[in-house]
């Protein structure tokens, strides 16, 4: 079988970041499967379609065009890299993932990326729907204040205006519904290690991961 690492946990924690230098230290596959939710919004939106609509959004999951090139993310053909990282987009991503049947047409995607070397997974349900037998599963997160600050951060750095108290409550809110729904919610496992990243940089965070991989 094919080593696969996952890493689940809740908006703006630095998951991806951490995943995907992780896999870079180890020379493996990454798979940021939030993103796949957020090209299934995206592209609801871009064809007028409504985000609570089950047949039309499925339709669209299972239809999605997409490919990863060297950290590009084309959609369709074209370069949706930046597109998909709007809140709004975020925001209409965490909509469409209630949906069971859009999980349900997204999943056989995300296994596909479980190729040799090995894969590094991050997102919500990695280790318990996607990848219930990874070698090793870490659940990261940090506090919302904290995740509201680096968010605000990205966003200044991006020349955005934005309001900080805002982005706290958007935090709390997209957390809200991904730890409420009834179909993957955002969870530790059991048999997940607890990573803490409030008080971590990011090579401590990465660290910690491979350590917990080479014991
Ligand atoms: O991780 P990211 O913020 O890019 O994910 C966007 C949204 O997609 C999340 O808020 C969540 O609702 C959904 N998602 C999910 N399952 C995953 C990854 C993301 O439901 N494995």
């Amino acid at each position: 079988p094919i080593p696969v690492i996952a890493i689940d946990g809740p908006s703006a924690s630095g998951k991806g970041t951490v995943a995907a230098r992780v896999a870079a230290a180890l020379g493996w596959h990454y798979l940021d499967s939030g993103a796949l939710y957020r090209l299934t919004a995206l592209a609801v939106l871009q064809r007028g379609l409504q985000l609570d609509d089950a047949q039309q959004v499925t339709a669209v999951a299972a239809a999605l065009d997409v490919s990863f090139l060297e950290g590009m993310i084309l959609l369709d053909g074209e370069d949706a890299t930046e597109l998909i990282r709007a809140e709004a987009v975020g925001e209409a991503a965490s909509k469409v993932a209630v949906l069971p049947s859009v999980r349900a047409a997204l999943l056989q995607r995300q296994r596909d990326f479980a190729r040799a070397p090995g894969l590094v997974a991050d997102g919500r349900d990695m280790g318990s729907a996607v990848f219930p037998e990874a070698s090793l599963k870490v659940f990261l997160t940090a506090s919302a204040e904290e995740r509201a600050s680096r968010r605000y951060k990205q966003l200044i750095a991006k020349g955005e205006s934005v309001n900080i108290l805002r982005i706290l409550q958007d935090i709390e809110q997209r957390d809200a519904r991904d730890r409420a729904r009834s179909v993957a919610p955002l969870q530790q496992l059991p048999d997940a290690h607890l990573l803490d990243t409030t008080q971590l940089s990011i090579e401590q965070a990465v660290k910690a991961v491979l350590d917990w991989w080479q014991a």
